[in-house]
């Protein structure tokens, strides 16, 4: 281990460059050691790879810094000065701390302000040189008449011209105990010594094709933009550097996509037979309504993937209520009527019951065998699926246990995806000999993002909901109008309806949120002292709160207050009201599927959210947009815009490479024409013979993930 580093070491300093690889670990960098190392561990930086892909958020132009006499008042800007004064004053009033600070360069002064900051004078001796950016006052009633409040400022020393001034600078997120500055130190020196390394992977047909700059270059220049780069391009991501960068993520990501979906198809699958008139008529001649014209495209998608002797890998997309369930059921019964099995995975136990319960009630007088398989499964349901007396298995994760042995399964449908990963998915597959899959997700979500997600998957999109539901209306309230809320409440209660709470969780306050939710539950209890009230929180034991559940879906509860988010898919019909309480606390999504519990029978019904202000911007912007659409889709898109598909929803989990700095929504052209080159490399180089660098690369990208090319 000891010569290793030693090893190490020697390679950053002397001509033995080849030990030092993107694996290096961070700490063997010059500049960076084991204290570093850790605050770097903290940014996600934990080899020289890491660090050499970690960009800067934005740019600042301090090739020609404004000087102090030339700022407009009104606009963001960036100057630098000497220290001439600094001073922490106390408000009278309000016993406010304020740092006050003047520079000066040859063309006049500036005064800064920080608020509650006062240790900050300790940074700023005098005739220290300082570079400030901010917002700039002109003070009419000041001598100074300049004013910057709360600037972002970096100290500047004699010898830091070269990387801190003089040229477009990176800015980099810090963290506590590393500074922009420091960042920049370390990425300069980093960039030089090690850019090196970074060798071209990508074919040279694909560069030349999509105009694509030389890797190296682009995260050079990405760091240190070069002298006449164009700011405004930089900080909009769209510089050169950042297309090549934004190509990659997105190339390799897709090329990884078309291996899998490509190592699928040339697999042999089942070919089911089909009929109009067998158990599958039966069953659609015995629903009570008809199916929507978008839930009848999406199965003949499905009965013609059935019927090609290809594994199918499907995803059914739609909003909450679509009616995913019946398409689901409808290709069950194709498996079941060519001897197979089905089984259907879904996210949690509860959910699992729920679709059991219906399932059972659906298929009942078609008299199929379906069962339940939940880790709190008992008796020898296990031998029943091996000896294949049970044709439909409802379950949960428990589905995909070393134990479980089915007979022939056929067909294994997947609901919810986005809480299982292409590793559950695979492991699912390996339950029979290449069994269709069909993943049904109630997350909406815009065409661009699922093409990028599930690009190994044909989709199919369910957008239409039944006929005759009628949309939720949904209303945001402040805590001054409680007895608005109240009078709506009484309504419903009063026609018999039931009433959803629903209490923000959030992980800091736990213990708060819970006592909150608790406090609610009492003070509903207090003030319908004839309805029964119930809750059910996370820290509850499972059965308890399946056991709230159960009695609310019968009718039991009147009013159910809720900490835990009610999980997707519980259908209550008869629950037409719902009061989201913190609702500027909860994400954009997240409303939208609580809101998906009601509205699901045929009576008018309610969303009220109640906000308590003073809420952020993009809290606001997500409160109107709950107002003024129910629309999964524009919500998801609305959502994306909020937010950003960086978290819109985790692709780590999704078992899928992270995207860093490609963003699906500014970059979609990248995106398209990264996805055709990829499938087509795919297709034309279905080994990578030819292209070592970029295969190990692609592997690196998906931790192993794929197992795809093994040569
Ligand atoms: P989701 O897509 O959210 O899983 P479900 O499959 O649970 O939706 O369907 C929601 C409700 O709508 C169920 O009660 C179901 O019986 C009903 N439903 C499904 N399809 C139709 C249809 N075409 N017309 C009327 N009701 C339907
Ligand atoms: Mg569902």
């Amino acid at each position: 281990m000891n010569s290793k580093n030693g090893n190490y070491v020697q390679g950053s300093t002397s001509d033995s460059k080849p030990q030092i690889s993107e694996d290096t670990p961070v700490q063997y960098i010059k500049g960076v050691g084991p204290a570093r190392s850790k605050l770097l561990d903290k940014l996600g930086i934990k080899t020289l790879g890491n660090l050499l892909s970690f960009f800067p958020w934005r740019y600042e132009d301090r090739k020609n810094l404004k000087t102090i006499g030339g700022l407009m008042p009104g606009s963001q800007e960036t100057t630098a000065g000497r220290v001439v004064s600094s001073s922490v004053m106390t408000t009278p009033r309000k016993r406010m701390k304020i740092f006050e600070l003047v520079i000066a360069d040859d063309t006049g002064q500036l005064k800064c302000r920080w608020f509650n900051q006062a240790y900050l004078k300790k940074y700023f001796p005098k005739d220290q040189k300082v570079i400030l950016s901010g917002m700039v006052k002109g003070n009419p009633y000041s001598g100074f008449g300049l004013e910057m409040d709360n600037p972002d400022f970096e100290l500047i020393g004699n010898e830091d011209t070269l990387v801190h001034t003089a040229r477009i600078v990176p800015v980099y997120n810090a963290t506590e105990g590393i500074s922009v500055k420091q960042l920049r130190t370390l990425m300069f020196h980093t960039i030089a010594t090690y850019a090196s390394i970074i060798t071209e992977y990508m074919p040279e047909d694909i560069m030349k094709r999509n105009n694509l700059r030389p890797l190296r270059w682009a995260v050079r220049e990405a760091h240190f933009p070069e002298e006449y780069s164009d700011i405004t391009a930089l900080n909009s991501m769209v510089s050169p550097a950042h297309r090549r960068l934004v190509f990659d993520e997105f190339f390799l990501l897709e090329l990884g996509l078309a291996f899998l979906k490509k190592r699928e198809a040339l697999k042999k699958g089942i070919s089911f037979a089909y009929s109009r008139n067998g158990l599958t008529g039966n069953f659609l001649h015995a629903l009570p309504f008809h199916l929507t014209s978008a839930q009848q495209r999406v199965i003949k998608e499905i009965v013609s993937d059935m019927e090609r002797p290809l594994p199918m890998n499907r995803l059914v997309h739609g909003d909450v209520g679509c009616g995913k369930t019946v398409v689901a059921l409808h290709s069950m019964l194709i498996a079941v009527e060519n001897g197979y099995q089905a089984c259907l995975m879904a996210p949690t136990e509860l959910l699992a019951e729920q679709h059991f319960i219906n399932i059972h009630r659906m298929l009942d007088t078609l008299g199929i065998n379906v069962s339940l398989l939940t880790s709190s499964s008992r008796g020898n349901i296990l031998e029943e699926i091996s000896e294949g007396s049970i044709q439909i298995i409802i379950g949960t994760h428990a589905l995909i246990q070393e134990q479980v042995r089915f007979r022939k399964l056929g067909l294994a449908i997947i609901d919810e995806q986005h809480r299982f990963g292409v590793v559950q998915r695979a492991t699912l597959r390996s339950k029979g000999d290449n069994p269709d899959i069909l993943i049904m997700t109630a997350t909406p979500i815009p065409r661009t993002l699922a093409l990028t997600l599930y690009g190994d998957l044909d989709i199919s999109v369910i957008d239409e909901l039944p006929a005759g539901r009628k949309p939720v209306i949904t209303k945001v309230f402040f805590p001054s109008q409680k007895d608005r809320i109240h009078e709506r409440i009484n309504d419903e209660l009063s026609k018999g309806r039931q009433i959803y709470i629903v209490y923000p969780l959030i992980e800091e306050s736990e213990k708060l949120d819970l006592k909150s939710a608790i406090e609610g539950a009492e003070a509903m209890q207090k003030k319908y002292p004839y309805n029964s009230v119930s809750l059910v929180h996370g820290k509850m034991r499972h059965d308890e709160r399946e056991n709230v559940m159960a009695r609310f879906k019968t009718g039991d509860i009147d009013i159910l207050v809720a900490t835990t988010v009610i999980e997707v898919g519980i259908d209550v019909p008869n629950a037409s009201l719902m009061l989201i309480v913190h609702a500027e606390r909860f994400g954009l999504a997240q409303l939208h599927q609580l809101r998906g519990r009601i509205g699901r029978g045929t009576y008018d019904s309610f969303c009220l959210l109640m906000a308590y202000p003073p809420f952020s911007e993009d809290g606001k912007s997500r409160l109107k947009a709950m107002e003024s659409t129910a629309d999964g889709f524009k919500i998801a898109e609305e959502d994306l815009a909020i937010r950003g598909p960086g978290d819109f929803f985790g692709t780590r989990q999704s078992g899928i490479p992270d995207l860093r700095i490609a963003n699906v929504i500014r970059d979609i052209k990248v995106l398209e024409r990264a996805r055709n080159e990829a499938f087509t490399l795919a297709e034309t180089e279905p080994e990578l013979k030819k292209y070592p660098a970029l295969k190990e690369t692609l592997d690196k990208k998906w931790m192993g993930r794929l197992e795809l090319i093994k040569s």
